[in-house]
């Protein structure tokens, strides 16, 4: 599970974002403007039924995470978290 779910700047930062279009996923700022310091980003290879790949990224660390538990959740209420 990607840390940013839970972190204070997921709604500012660059790298979410960017992780954020990798998954294909919406936005939740269209105009990020805070870089990550060192984000530590795990990428999975995954094998779909029909032969074709998908990637999974997560990041695990961070040196800009400041916990906010539930932050992502405040923003989008009632939405899936993203995988
Ligand atoms: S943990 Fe790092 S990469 Fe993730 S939202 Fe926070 S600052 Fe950005």
């Amino acid at each position: 599970m990607c840390i940013c779910i839970n972190c204070k700047f997921v709604d500012r930062c660059i790298t979410y974002h960017n992780v954020e279009e990798n998954h294909g996923a919406d936005h939740i700022s269209d105009l990020p403007d805070m870089e990550a310091i060192n984000p530590f980003i795990h990428v999975t290879v995954i094998e779909e039924e029909n032969g074709l790949h998908s990637t999974e990224w997560d990041v695990r660390s961070c040196d800009s995470y400041q916990e906010e538990l539930g932050k992502w959740s405040s923003i989008r209420p009632g939405m899936e978290l993203p995988a």
